[in-house]
């Protein structure tokens, strides 16, 4: 492995309770990057978890409740971690939602949580991250959009409208810091594994009376040509090279990790 040479940074990774995010917090932390975790969940759980990895990483690990949906929440967040860790050096906003259905039937307030905690959490994260990094005069801002940033697929409209919104607000952002040395891109991923998508196949090979095998195969990546899940370590190599030095002249770009998906 290549020394990314991120010993004593540090990182607010939004969504981290679970899933994507905790891996990469636990990829940077690994690296030797202090962490913020954020998320929900349970509180002796996450105590638990976040004391675990202090241990075993060896550098701090903090967690900061913010809900996604609200600014204020999310400023002070931010500012906690400046002010715990005495710098700002990565912030990845991870934390996201689903809701799947015909636009027709789709539940108002669902669309308003989506575009709030999957679109609208990053600006208000963002915002707070860019005086701290660029009086760094370094920083690197990673959103985590998804394949469904670069296309569609139907029942999925406002996570499809939210991810194309992250995109584009990532190509804006890198415009702005451009000159800053202050990168900002975004991870498009196919499908992962996690938690969540778990459960998906185990409801999806009941309500079809087919095998997890075939739900996967035929149902779930449908979609990505290589017909297998990407995995947390394909994601955190990305993420490492980004936040790394090595990651200083790539900016504003929607980085596909899909298995071909947005390639066919
Ligand atoms: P997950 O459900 O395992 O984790 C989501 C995290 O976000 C959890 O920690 C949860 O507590 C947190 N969260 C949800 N609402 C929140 C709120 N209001 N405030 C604070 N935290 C909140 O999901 P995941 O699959 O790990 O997804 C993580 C990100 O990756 C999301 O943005 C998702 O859209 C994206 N993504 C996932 C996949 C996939 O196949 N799993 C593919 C492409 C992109």
């Amino acid at each position: 492995m290549p020394d990314y040479g991120l010993r004593g940074h540090a990182a607010v990774v939004t969504g981290s309770t679970s899933g994507i995010g905790q891996a990469m917090a636990h990829a940077l932390a690994a690296e030797g990057v202090d962490i913020l975790l954020n998320g929900f969940g349970d509180p002796a759980k996450i105590e638990a978890d976040r004391a675990a990895l202090e241990k075993s990483a060896g550098v701090r690990v903090l967690y900061h409740g913010a809900d996604m949906t609200r600014p204020e929440q999310i400023a002070d967040m931010v500012a906690t971690a400046h002010t715990t860790f005495g710098r700002l050096d990565i912030l990845l906003n991870n934390a996201g939602i689903q809701h799947v259905a015909p636009v027709e039937d789709f539940p108002a307030e669902k669309w308003d949580a989506i575009i709030a905690i999957n679109l609208t959490s990053a600006f208000h994260a963002t915002k707070a991250a860019i005086p701290l990094m660029k009086a760094q005069g370094r920083g690197r801002i990673v959103n985590l959009a998804s394949a469904h940033g670069l296309v569609a697929s139907p029942f999925k409209s406002a996570y499809v409208a939210a991810k194309h919104g992250i995109v584009g607000f990532t190509k804006s952002v890198a415009l702005e810091l451009a000159r800053e040395g202050v990168t900002c891109n975004a991870i498009c991923p196919g499908y992962v594994k996690t938690p969540l998508v778990e459960a998906q196949i185990a409801d999806q090979a009941k309500a079809r009376g087919i095998s997890a095998d075939r739900v996967v195969q035929d149902v779930i990546l449908a979609a990505q040509p290589n017909k297998a899940f990407v995995e947390y370590p394909h994601l955190a190599g990305l993420l490492l090279y980004l936040v790394s030095d090595m990651g200083v002249s790539t900016t504003g770009a929607a980085l596909s990790v899909d298995g071909g998906w947005t390639a066919a």
